[in-house]
């Protein structure tokens, strides 16, 4: 081993004299040399200290929640008052969403038109639609907008469609019903279309109940019966209407009452673009957003598509008076 000493600077085996120098031995061993701080005065240790204090306040790595983006595209809508309702219906979401108690971070851009700003729908994790059909056919520019749509489904955006926005009408769709709104979300509500014909009609009490009672999106819900107008014959494919491998049927109604058979209600698609899509035919009526256990499911489905975990209660969300949204009336007129 070969000690080197440097003037004023002590090696390791002098005495240490209190606050006089600070002590260090250089050693070169193998290939190698070795410092070596045997003694330091108080000063050092002060100036130390403080600086270790000064890095670990700046250094230290901040806990950053990552902010979970959700854009709401509110599409036309003509219906009367108290149903559909869909500004005030995007603004009960957003507003549902915003304050959720187990929900992370998650910030609603709401909008009534398609955004100009690009960097906003970048960033969304996921798109919801509400409107009389499907907004981006109804809305202007609709072959740009699709575009858009389409090149956010491929960097795996998330895509929800609540009621009449899942309805695709015959001259927004190809002669065999083929729409790109089929692979993003699984299914769709084909009105008036030459190739298939849902049905849009009003029951006084539809029991909606589980299909696949262990997915996510139903976690924290109960079946639930409501006074709505769930759509019943929706379209999911050439193949006999059989859905998509990658598409599964999450809830059901017996319908019509005089001749019931297990309906498809709601769905929801995991596309191999890693993106998530849910469909669901429900709230016609405004006021049919105070059922807890319809907004929760809505709710879950926005935030299972965002890939957000969905809390194992669900989404629990605050509800003011629904005539804090704003609509033109809570009830039906
Ligand atoms: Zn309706």
């Amino acid at each position: 081993m070969l000690l080197i000493k440097f003037p004023g600077v002590r090696d390791e085996t002098s005495r240490p004299r209190a606050l006089e120098f600070n002590r260090f031995a250089i050693k070169a061993r193998d290939n190698s040399f070795v410092w070596k701080h045997t003694r330091m005065n108080t000063i050092t240790q002060i100036l130390l200290l403080l600086l270790g204090t000064f890095v670990a306040a700046n250094l230290q790595p901040r806990l950053v929640v990552a902010e979970t983006r959700v854009v709401i595209i509110v599409g036309p809508s003509s219906h009367p008052p108290g149903t559909h309702e869909v500004a005030a219906g995007g603004r009960l979401m957003k507003h549902c969403l915003e304050t959720a108690d187990d929900l992370p971070d998650v910030k609603v851009d709401l909008f009534n038109e398609w955004p100009t700003d690009q960097k906003v729908l970048d960033a969304a994790s996921t798109i919801v639609f509400t409107g009389d059909t499907f907004p981006p056919n109804r809305l202007p520019n609709a072959k740009n907008t699709l575009k858009k749509l389409g090149q956010m489904m491929e960097s795996g955006c998330g895509i929800v469609c609540v009621h009449y926005a899942t309805g695709l009408r015959a001259e927004d769709v190809a002669a065999d019903g083929e729409h790109p709104l089929l692979h993003w979300m699984g299914g769709y509500f084909a009105t008036r279309c030459a190739h298939h014909q849902s049905i849009a009609r009003i029951y006084p009490a539809a029991k909606i109940t589980p299909a696949a009672a262990m997915h996510p999106i139903w976690q924290g819900c109960q079946p639930f019966t409501l006074h709505d107008e769930p759509y019943i014959n929706n379209y999911f494919g050439k193949d006999g209407n059989k859905q998509a491998a990658n598409v599964t049927l999450l809830a059901s109604s017996l319908l019509p009452p005089e001749n019931p058979k297990p309906e498809t209600v709601s769905w929801c698609i995991e596309r191999a673009d890693s993106g998530r899509g849910f469909g669901i035919v429900m709230p016609h009526f405004y006021r049919s957003w105070k059922i807890e256990d319809l907004r929760r499911f809505i709710l879950n489905g926005i935030a299972w598509t965002a890939k957000l975990e969905v809390p194992e209660r669900g989404v629990h969300s605050t509800l003011p008076n629904l005539a804090t949204f704003k609509p033109a009336s809570v009830e039906p007129k």
